[in-house]
């Protein structure tokens, strides 16, 4: 910051602990516990009345999308509650009663606020008012919607190029506020279009793209009922996805098994107590992983290699356990991957993955029988240098069985936030798309940028390099969500102007540009009226089935703005006036944003109509069975790489993990009820022989630190607990570690930061 004075900001926050208390990990998930925290939650931040009306709303057909993950309604929602513990807590957040005003920022500084930790600062409260943050100044000050709106459009005119400017979206955001972000940072001129998917599924799009011709998952939720076999390869659902164990629970009672591939034996997969059942209230529940594969932290291609080497050893035997029908019709590759399978030894993969080979056999012989089979996944494969292939081994394995295209089976890569789905789907990317260039050319009269954008790792690099120098946040805390926190803070406070359009307080309003602004806007869960009418958006859940969500409660303050308001406030002040689109107009009427979404974004013609009730489903080639697009017309077999870590003696892989009480970077708690570990985040998990070996006895403290390149980033202050993970293996919370992961560290094709394999080395705190 050259001219300014600089401000004294904390960008990691506190690292003090918070007084630990350890107990015996949990054995199941759900059951009475969960329905007693997520009240405990609820009257806390809302009053018992205002929680019990909200909650019967949400996820019902007429109600209003829960704002935590994208995991799929049922068709018929269960009166007694569609919700799960961590959709309670996402609601609470964003319906607390605390406010966060003009008194609240004139008392506190962002210096400050800064040494809070990121759970007292999301426990804050709502937005109320837009706020901006002038040069030479440490407090925030309210400003009327139409001089932010000025600003905004003045710092924009003031870039020398559009490309100096970054627009990054977070999942939360609706199709309609998205689609019209995405047209307005094209009719600005640029495709840097950073979102959260970035940072997590974009892996599993350029996999499944490559692979079978669509970036999103095929199975629908009615799939799992009759599925054979669920294999959860690198996902926690019982934290992350909780009424996917509703899902699992039903395959399970109509015979069908589960598998579960991950470094950390989850409580969510071991039992699930369904609080809304007798046998889940009074008795044990539904036991739901039948083999757990407990691999080394990215080591799923070494194990699902192992896996494949030993079917096609048995389909050479017995002719029948690969579908060789539909290999024949639907695929290409098959020869390529059977050589490259051959290049391998059993034993060397066996060894790589950890896994003892009789419960690798167990699973070979589930698979051997079966070819209705759905593989789940998370962060646990896309988070990777080989991110991408991960996924791709995943579709080798569903394409030899010929898993695709029919009821019970397909891919599934879980979404974790409500919406990120549909965001990509109505047009926030970086890359170019021409058919998209084309119906909006068509559709709205001028000629959107056909240069490629900067997905996020490459726009925190522009700006740490001042190339960008305006940042546009619809949504989210990027600060916390991104890489290699230091290094992103110093590229936001590079800035001349950073905007963030948000619902509560966040480290990213904290660490910010020259000036700064907020625009508060409103939450899910609140009224979205029009000259006194309400009005509906609509989001599209991990499935690809897009349906409505419509507000109940007044909003937090008279002073919010709906998202497509804002960026209609923000066009309308930067074009005033001259630009084909009526910004104003078409902003304020969402009827006519989804008009133009029919005839821009292919699927979704009769949005109004289609979308009542649970909604309707978008075209998915892979149900279909269409590979047309992709190379001769068939779905590609692809050869893996294993992958490579140069560990050296005294150097672990770290994974970044989320606590039970968190979704993505807000914090709900300091509970890790699961895990046994409450009222502290500054935690390691360790396996006790790596302990032993490094003399290191539980609750001992340590720094972590990683080196890249020659450049060291250290992460200190971490108590040290002894959990059972593979040796070699550690496990700790985001956003805490993310100062760990260097932004210049990320998947192959994919550009996903490497946070769930961070070589690292431990130093014990004296
Ligand atoms: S499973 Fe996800 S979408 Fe459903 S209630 Fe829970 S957090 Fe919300």
């Amino acid at each position: 910051m050259s001219d300014t004075k600089k401000r004294n900001i904390s960008v990691l926050g506190p690292d003090e602990f918070t007084g630990i208390k350890l107990q015996k990990p949990a054995e199941y998930a759900a059951g009475l516990p969960a329905v007693k925290v997520a009240l405990q939650h609820a009257f806390k931040e809302m009053g018992v009345v205002k929680s019990l009306t909200t909650l019967s709303h949400m996820n019902q057909k007429d109600g209003f999308d829960c704002p935590g993950c994208a995991w799929p309604d049922p068709e018929k929602p269960s009166k007694l509650g569609e919700y799960c513990e961590n959709g309670a807590k996402a609601l609470a957040e964003e319906a607390t009663n605390k406010r966060v005003n003009r008194d609240f920022f004139a008392r506190y500084s962002v210096e400050e606020l800064s040494n809070w930790s990121d759970y007292q600062i999301g426990k804050s409260g709502r937005l109320t008012e837009p706020m901006v943050l002038r040069p030479d100044s440490i407090h925030y000050e309210n400003i009327s919607w139409e001089e932010a709106y000025e600003l905004i459009a003045e710092e924009l005119h003031k870039l020398e190029n559009p490309d100096q400017g970054v627009f990054y979206t977070s999942g939360r955001s609706s199709n309609e506020a998205a689609f019209l972000y995405g047209l307005f940072v094209r009719a600005f001129g640029t495709n840097n279009m950073p979102d959260c998917s970035n940072m997590c599924h974009e892996s599993s799009g350029v996999a499944l793209n490559e692979t079978l011709g669509i970036g999103k998952g095929s199975v629908k939720l009615e799939d799992f009922d009759e599925s054979e076999l669920v294999m959860v390869i690198g996902q926690n659902p019982g934290t992350n996805h909780p009424r996917m164990l509703s899902a699992l629970q039903k395959c399970k009672e109509n015979g069908g098994k589960v598998v579960s591939i991950n470094p950390l034996e989850e409580a969510g997969l071991i039992r699930f107590k369904n609080p809304q059942e007798i046998k889940g209230v009074l008795a044990g529940g539904e036991s739901l992983t039948d083999i757990h594969l407990q691999v080394k932290i990215n080591q799923d291609v070494s194990l699902l290699k192992v896996i494949l080497k030993k079917l096609s050893v048995l389909d050479r035997e017995k002719g029948n356990v690969f579908d060789h029908e539909f290999i024949q019709t639907y695929t290409d590759g098959l020869e390529n991957l059977l050589e490259d399978l051959e290049k391998y030894s059993e034993q060397e993969l066996l060894q790589l993955c950890g896994v003892e080979e009789h419960l690798v056999n167990q699973v070979v012989e589930l698979l051997e029988k079966r070819n209705k089979i759905i593989i789940c996944w998370a962060m646990g494969l896309t988070q990777h240098k080989n991110g991408v292939d991960n996924i791709k081994e995943c579709v080798n394995l569903l394409l030899l069985k010929g898993s695709l295209g029919k009821p019970g089976a397909g891919t599934c890569p879980v979404r974790g936030h409500s919406n990120v789905q549909g965001d990509r789907t109505v047009g926030i990317m970086h890359h170019v798309s021409k058919e998209l260039n084309a119906s909006i050319k068509e559709t709205f009269g001028f000629s959107p940028p056909d240069k490629e954008g900067l997905d996020t790792v490459h726009s925190i690099q522009a700006m740490y390099e001042k190339k960008a120098k305006v940042f546009i946040a619809l949504g989210g805390n990027f600060l916390c969500a991104a890489s290699d926190t230091e290094y992103t803070a110093q590229g936001l406070q590079n800035c001349e102007l950073t905007v963030n359009i948000s619902t509560k307080l966040n480290r990213t309003h904290l660490v910010t540009g020259k000036t700064a602004l907020i625009l508060p806007t409103l939450g899910r869960s609140e009224l979205d009226k029009k000259d006194g009418k309400p009005r509906y958006f609509t989001v599209e859940n991990s499935m690809g089935k897009v349906h409505q969500s419509k507000g109940l409660l007044q909003p937090a303050s008279g002073n919010l703005v709906s998202e497509p308001e804002i960026i209609g406030g923000i066009a309308n002040a930067y074009f005033k006036g001259g630009h084909p689109v009526d910004w104003k107009n078409l902003s304020a009427d969402y009827n006519l944003i989804r008009k133009k979404l029919e005839q821009v974004i292919n699927g979704f013609k009769g949005v109004n109509d289609k979308s009542k009730g649970s909604g309707f489903y978008l075209p998915n080639n892979v149900r279909d069975l269409d590979f047309s697009k992709l190379p001769n017309g068939k779905a590609q077999f692809s050869i893996c790489n294993l992958p490579e870590h140069k560990i050296s003696e005294h150097e672990f892989i770290l994974m970044t993990i989320r606590s039970h009480d968190q979704f993505n970077t807000t914090i709900y708690g300091l509970n890790d009820r699961y895990r046994g570990i409450y009222n502290e985040r500054r935690v390691v998990l360790m396996n006790i022989q790596d302990m032993n070996k490094l003399g290191l006895k539980k609750l001992d403290v340590i720094n972590m630190i990683s080196n890249y390149e020659g450049i060291e980033r250290k992460a200190v202050n971490f108590l040290v607990i002894d959990y059972n993970i593979p040796k070699g293996n550690m496990a700790a919370y985001f956003p805490e570690t993310n100062v760990l992961v260097p932004y210049n560290h990320f998947a192959d094709k994919s550009n996903t930061p490497i946070s769930k394999s961070i070589i690292v080395r431990v130093k014990k705190r004296e």
